[in-house]
């Protein structure tokens, strides 16, 4: 089966050679040299000033909520994978979502100020499938109404908005190194932040408040990555323009073949994306699974992210209906996208989509007049 993606292994003998100094130095976990080593060149590679591992990106949310002190709700987006909202939720922070803008797929800031409650304070959003948010519009938002802001920014690995990481914006980002993600450690994640004070207490919190030997100040957890995750990390990260350029080749065939038949994601102005995912929207939930039935049978693993919407979740009521997030969650389907995926496999998928659409549309029917 061709799934949504395949985890990348490079050559295995790069990777055995970061292993044998783990061996060497006896050095498991706890900021190893391999740890210090993928910090700084992630630092580096990314152009930040402040990045801290941590061992998933979900923790890497909860412990940038504590670092920055949210308490009460905080206004985020309901199209997101789940655990955006879920950390939230269990650091005791009531999300209220927001709905997202019908064509960038990402938290719609004009929609922020009417989901403010009175004890909101933060705004966290997605940079979905790694398109940037509009960041300068919700930074004046959080300005006016004195929020801090976190973005999730788990699809955004390598991505510029305005010539610069667009973790540069925020008080803090988060990233998720998931074996899954475009570049991983296995198990792994990071806060970025420019503030060196909220980068001090992330430290603290990841190592359960021990600031010395013989001396622990306050409340913490164990969010530290391990050298064997540090390891895998170097090695992807050796590969990474590489893994970038395939990508980049096989959106751009994606895009130039499907775009003006189906529905994609409009990429913010002045940035530059990494085609982590590649989403597509369908007519209607009805053909997105009879696509996903009909690729199933040719060997193709499409999956549906995000599906649910994030506003349907029992444990989160009550919520206010997202309409838009709830109908681009039924009609969206990710399609495969890795280094190594064969081009024919492409074409593949290609042809069963736009087979489907021409079984449902009249050529002479345009999308907009469809929905
Ligand atoms: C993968 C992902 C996460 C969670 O990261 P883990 O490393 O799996 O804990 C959070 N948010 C988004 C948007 C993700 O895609």
């Amino acid at each position: 089966m061709i799934n949504v993606t395949k985890a990348y292994l490079g050559d295995i003998d790069k990777f055995k050679a970061y292993v044998d100094r783990i061996y060497a130095s006896h050095w498991l976990t706890n900021h190893g040299p391999l740890c210090c080593e993928l910090e700084e060149r992630l630092k580096d590679y990314l152009g930040v000033r402040h990045l801290i591992l941590t061992n998933n990106g979900t923790l890497a949310l909860q412990v940038a909520y504590r670092a920055l002190g949210l308490s009460g709700s905080a206004v985020t987006t309901p199209f997101s994978f789940v655990a955006t909202s879920s950390s939230l939720h269990w650091e005791g922070i009531r999300p209220v979502f927001a709905d997202i803008d019908p064509h960038t797929w990402n938290l719609d800031p004009e929609q922020i100020p009417g989901s403010l409650q009175a004890d909101t304070s933060a705004i966290v959003a997605t940079h979905v499938f790694g398109n940037p948010c509009a960041v300068e519009r919700i930074e004046a938002i959080a300005r006016q109404y004195r929020l801090k802001v976190v973005y999730d920014g788990a699809h955004a690995f390598a991505v510029k908005h305005a010539g610069q990481s667009v973790y540069h914006w925020g008080d803090a980002s988060t990233l998720s190194f998931h074996a899954t993600k475009l570049f991983h450690t296995i198990e792994g994640g990071a806060i970025v932040t420019n503030d060196d004070e909220v980068a001090a207490r992330v430290r603290k919190l990841c190592n359960f408040g021990i600031t010395d030997v013989d001396k622990i100040e306050g409340l913490g957890t164990n969010a530290k990555l391990n050298e064997f995750c540090a390891a895998m990390g170097l090695s992807v990260l050796d590969d990474i323009d590489n893994i970038l350029e395939r990508r980049a080749e096989m959106g751009h065939y994606y895009r130039q073949r499907l775009s003006g038949y189906l529905d994609l994601q409009r990429q913010a102005d002045d940035s530059q994306v990494n085609y982590s995912y590649f989403p597509v929207a369908l007519q209607n939930e009805t053909q997105v699974l009879a696509m996903r039935t009909e690729l199933q049978a040719g060997g193709i693993n499409p999956r549906r992210y995000f599906y649910p919407s994030l506003d349907t979740l029992e444990y989160l009521q009550p919520q206010a209906v997202q309409y838009q997030s709830r109908s681009l969650s039924e009609r969206v389907l990710c399609l495969p996208i890795y280094p190594g995926l064969a081009r024919a496999t492409q074409d593949q998928v290609i042809d069963t989509l736009l087979r489907g659409h021409e079984l449902s549309y009249p050529q002479s029917v345009s999308w907009a007049t469809a929905v």
